[in-house]
């Protein structure tokens, strides 16, 4: 299939090709032809996957050739749950409304409230929003839905971790009428809010399952080192950084100070970093992120402000220095590289405090994680075998060996070896709960 098989309007046909696309994805190719007949969609699909023009051109397509429901009101809504991936998809549909008579606009929280309420007097097409920034617009009566002709949610179980459930109820309720068509994108759809979501807002959906994150995302190799503590994760870093042919790399990191912290670790391994953390206000943010998506910077150290939504193709590498709480931001936080085809390196440092992630990360992809040691860095920590104490012991012993190792730069690693396999223990004598194993196809 080629996208001039889908009956697009020529004006979208040509941005496609100036985008330099000539097939669509696999979801672009279920979707489009469902939304164009209509039909509200609920799409599951992986990071990646070109889930933005899934919506956006049939939207468009929609917007050119019928007749809008009424003269002032927004026509199109699309939601997102971060500033960032808001800023993406309008960028993307820049490109989509020049040459047409549509109009966009973007309404995210962090910016001037008047100057947007200026923007919404001149009653834009279509806007891209974050729900809380939008929702306080739609109280200020500074828009209005009544003529609402689409609701796209994008990445909507994301929006609902980040508790935006009353946000999308009180925009679903502003904009509730029979000629609605709502497209609802999650990355998974095992999540119970998500069916209340997909209940109250879509009628008999087209759905479209394709990747969900249990898959293994082929262009992106992952791989998981246990580390003994803190020092010893930084040794592993630096290992990284020295070995691993890092074109431009993402480290996230479970706390703001760490942030910081890991971007002078990297300057130090002479790598240009910088560090994203909830400390900077919105304009630092956008200036840290064009600058990193502009190649100025080689690593991005952040918290999870970054992990969704971010579309830039020179990250050959993603570091976990410390595991998601929630398995689902894993697979989104990996999805960072080996974008668009390009391969990609997932590496994932595992200390004892990163245990009980391991083990929903493990639950929720389905298989065991596979481990790899660097030579000369091997952790003492292979999981909680022995009474949480004398294991925090062990590592801390540990460390200092290889700082040690590091400092004397002795049995400093080239290769990364695959570990034996892990051992999984029923059970133990350390009071925690013991390891339970879901039964995986490898079995
Ligand atoms: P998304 O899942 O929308 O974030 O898209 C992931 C990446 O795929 C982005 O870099 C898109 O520009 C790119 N992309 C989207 N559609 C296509 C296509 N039909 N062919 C090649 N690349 C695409």
């Amino acid at each position: 299939m080629v996208f001039q098989d889908l009956g697009l309007d020529p004006r979208l046909l040509r941005s496609v090709q100036h985008l330099g696309f000539a097939t669509p994805t696999e979801i672009q190719q279920e979707a489009i032809p469902a939304v164009l007949v209509g039909r509200d969609l609920m799409v599951s699909s992986k990071t990646g996957s070109g889930k933005t023009l899934a919506y956006l051109l049939p939207m468009m397509q929609r917007l050119l050739k019928s007749r809008p429901l009424s003269k002032q009101d927004a026509r199109a809504l699309i939601l997102a749950p971060t500033r960032e991936l808001a800023k993406q998809v309008y960028a993307q549909l820049r490109l989509f409304v020049s040459n047409t008579p549509v109009t966009a606009a973007l309404i995210v929280g962090g910016e001037n409230f008047n100057d947007q309420e200026k923007l919404l007097k001149r009653q834009p097409t279509v806007i891209v929003a974050t729900p809380g920034r939008f929702l306080d617009h739609l109280e200020h009566k500074s828009v209005f839905l009544q003529g609402l002709e689409m609701l796209i949610l994008d990445e909507a179980d994301r929006m609902l971790d980040l508790g935006f459930m009353p946000q999308l109820n009180a925009i679903n309720k502003a904009a509730e009428h029979r000629l609605r068509q709502t497209l609802l994108f999650s990355a998974t759809l095992d999540h119970t809010e998500v069916d209340e979501l997909t209940v109250a807002l879509l009628k008999n959906p087209f759905r479209v399952a394709l990747g969900s994150g249990h898959e293994q995302h082929s262009d992106i190799q992952q791989q998981f080192i246990f580390a003994d503590n803190l020092t010893h994760k930084e040794a592993l870093l630096a290992h990284v950084l020295k070995h691993e042919p890092v074109k431009q790399l993402i480290i996230f990191t479970a706390t703001r100070d760490d942030a910081e912290r890991l971007a002078t670790v990297c300057v130090d391994n002479g790598f240009s970093a910088m560090g994203l953390s909830a400390r900077l206000n919105q304009g630092q943010r956008n200036a840290v992120m064009q600058q990193f998506a502009a190649g100025k910077y080689q690593v991005l150290v952040t918290t999870d402000l970054a992990s969704r939504g971010l579309d830039l193709l020179q990250v050959t590498h993603v570091i976990n220095f410390d595991l998601p709480k929630h398995p689902e931001e894993y697979v989104h936080r990996i999805g960072r590289t080996g974008r668009a085809g390009a391969k990609g390196q997932a590496i994932s440092l595992v200390g004892p405090k990163d245990w009980a992630s391991l083990q929903k990360i493990e639950g929720f992809l389905r298989r065991p994680a596979e481990f790899s040691e660097v030579e000369g860095l091997v952790a003492r920590f292979k999981g909680p075998t022995e009474p949480v104490e004398k294991a925090g012991k062990a590592a801390a012993k540990s460390a200092k060996s290889t700082t040690k190792a590091k400092h004397s730069g002795k049995p400093s690693a080239k290769t990364v070896k695959k570990a034996p396999a892990k051992v999984f223990f029923q059970g133990g004598d350390d009071g925690l709960a013991p390891v339970r194993r879901k039964k995986t196809p490898q079995d």
